[in-house]
C-alpha cells in the first residue's frame, strides 16, 4: 500500500533522532565500501581541486531526514530519491536510464575514491541534471576516526567532486548513518549539509527486488527521503526495484524533488 499506516508516521517523527539513529546504525553493516573491482588499489589521488567556498552554515545537531516543506509543488506529494555508494560502472548507468525514462532527478551520495576512478560517470550525473553529494572518501565509519581523519575523509571526496564537475558539492551523507558532533562541525566548516533518510528498504542487505519495492511503497509518505544504493555490491535488485516503484509512485501523484 502507498501510505504509511495511520499514525505511525507521526509516531516515527515524534521519536525523532532516536529512531533515526537506530535505523541508520544498521545501514550496510556488511558493506564496508565499494568492491575492489570498482576501485583499483592504485587509484590515483585526486588532482589539486578548487576548494569549495567556505560558508557559515550553522552546525547541525541532526541530519535532515525528510524533504523540506516547499511551495514548488502545491497540493502534490513529494519524495526525494537518493542513491549511495556509487558511482559504479555496472549500475549507475542503468539507474540513469530509468531516471531519464521517467523524467525525474535524484541525489547521488558518491564515494570519493569511486568518483576519482570514474570521473565520466560523475559528469554524466551532473549533465543529466542530478545532484551529486558526497559519502566520504573511502566509506569510512566516521565515529571511529579522529577529527583530523574525519576532515580528510570528507574533504577528499568534496574536492574530488569539485575538481570533476567544476562545482563544489554541498550535500553530505555519513556512511552507516554514523554522524557525530565532530562530523557536523567538520561539515559546517566545509559548507556541507547532512542528509539522512526516512525510508530504508534495506537494499544493502541482500534484499530481493520485490522486497525492496514493496518496502519503499509501504514506508513512503509525503516529503520522504528514500535510501537506495547504486554501488558497493550487487545492485541488480535495486535497479529492478526502481523500474517498478518509480512509475508506481508517479502514478500515485508523487513528484520527485531534491533533498
Ligand atoms: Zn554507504
Amino acid at each position: 500500500m502507498m501510505q504509511r499506516p495511520g499514525g505511525s508516521r507521526r509516531a516515527f517523527l515524534a521519536l525523532g533522532g532516536l529512531t533515526l539513529l537506530s535505523a541508520c546504525a544498521a545501514e550496510q553493516p556488511q558493506v564496508p565500501g565499494p568492491s575492489p573491482s570498482t576501485v583499483p588499489p592504485s587509484s590515483p589521488p585526486a588532482p589539486p581541486p578548487p576548494s569549495p567556498t567556505p560558508t557559515s552554515i550553522p552546525v547541525q545537531r541532526k541530519p535532515r531526514y525528510v524533504v523540506p516543506a516547499s511551495s514548488a509543488h502545491p497540493g502534490s506529494k513529494v519524495v526525494a530519491l537518493t542513491l549511495d555508494d556509487g558511482p559504479d560502472p555496472s549500475y549507475t548507468p542503468e539507474v540513469l536510464k530509468i531516471l531519464h525514462k521517467h523524467h525525474i532527478s535524484a541525489t547521488f551520495f558518491v564515494i570519493g575514491q569511486s568518483a576519482a576512478a570514474h570521473p565520466g560517470l560523475i559528469r554524466s550525473l551532473v549533465d543529466a541534471g542530478h545532484t551529486v553529494g558526497t559519502h566520504t572518501w573511502s566509506h569510512a565509519n566516521l565515529r571511529k576516526l579522529s577529527a583530523a581523519k574525519v576532515r580528510t575523509e570528507i574533504r577528499r571526496a568534496v574536492d574530488t567532486v569539485a575538481a570533476t564537475t567544476g562545482r563544489a558539492p554541498s550535500l553530505f551523507r555519513a556512511p552507516y548513518g554514523n554522524w557525530s558532533r565532530t562530523v557536523f562541525q567538520e561539515c559546517a566548516a566545509m559548507g556541507q549539509t547532512s542528509i539522512a533518510w526516512d525510508v530504508d528498504p534495506r537494499d544493502w542487505d541482500d534484499a530481493s527486488a520485490a522486497h525492496i519495492s514493496s518496502e519503499v511503497l509501504d514506508q513512503v509518505g509525503n516529503r520522504s527521503i528514500v535510501l537506495t544504493h547504486d554501488g558497493g555490491g550487487d545492485r541488480s535488485p535495486t535497479v529492478q526495484a526502481l523500474r517498478h516503484f518509480v512509475p508506481v509512485l508517479l502514478d500515485s501523484g508523487y513528484k520527485f524533488v531534491g533533498v
